[in-house]
């Protein structure tokens, strides 16, 4: 299929109805802003994408859970058998932490944000993604962005940083940092995992620091509900 066909097919000046027929294959093909109108749309295309190769390995494309209408967006890194195989994002023992993370602060994973992957397929052996994963499937989290509107972003882990902000910094050197980005706050802090990893709460330990990051997160929150 020529270049100018593919992209003609993301041409909705004229019809309106949403086009499924077509995903970009060639990552060098944009996906333009404002090509879904919903996560549904692009769920739907997910499921069917081969932009990379992990589209011929997924059960599941994973494209989100939680509130659509939240003010946080909290970015993963991909998603992993449990999450493959149920089409949800942290399903497993890190979503089950990042829940209780969520919880500590009195925010609830159903209601008060909405929770994504940089990459929508699994990887094979969960193995981290590679950059030309990452860049196939970035059109997808953007648009997530622009669909949802989220007043924080929140990137758990070097992968959803690098991803989205293309900062290769340590999340060790500035996570609980306010980055502002597109017009959004972006804090990144330590993934779920790495604090399975390391469960001491001792002070200055990473379980330590994701409790600060939360509490100023939420701190946030509620000065953005006092301003609207
Ligand atoms: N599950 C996800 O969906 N994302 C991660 O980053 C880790 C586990």
């Amino acid at each position: 299929m020529s270049n100018d066909l593919q992209l003609s097919l993301f041409d909705n000046s004229q019809n309106t109805s949403f086009v499924t027929d077509s995903i970009p294959t060639n990552v060098k093909i944009p996906i333009p802003a404002g090509t879904y109108q919903n996560m549904e749309q692009i769920g739907e295309h997910c499921n069917r994408c081969h932009r990379c190769e992990l589209g011929n390995s997924r059960t599941h494309a994973v494209i989100g859970r939680g509130n659509p209408q939240a003010s946080i967006l909290i970015v993963g890194e991909a998603p992993g058998q449990n999450e493959d195989e149920t089409g949800l994002p942290f399903v497993g023992r890190s979503g089950k932490l990042l829940d209780k993370i969520l919880e500590s602060v009195e925010l609830s994973a159903e209601t008060d944000v909405f929770i994504a992957n940089v990459i929508k397929c699994r990887p094979p052996k969960n193995r981290p993604p590679t950059a030309k994963e990452i860049e196939a499937c970035k059109p997808y989290l953007l648009e997530q962005i622009r669909i949802l509107d989220p007043k924080i972003i929140l990137l758990t882990g070097a992968t959803a940083l690098k991803g989205l902000l293309s900062d290769k910094r340590p999340i060790s050197k500035i996570r609980g940092q306010w980055i502002e980005w597109e017009g959004r706050l972006c804090m990144p802090i330590f993934h779920p995992s790495y604090l399975l990893r390391n469960p001491s709460r001792e002070p200055e330990t990473p379980k330590w620091f994701m409790w600060q990051d939360m509490q100023a997160i939420k701190a946030k929150l509620d000065e953005f509900k006092t301003v609207s």
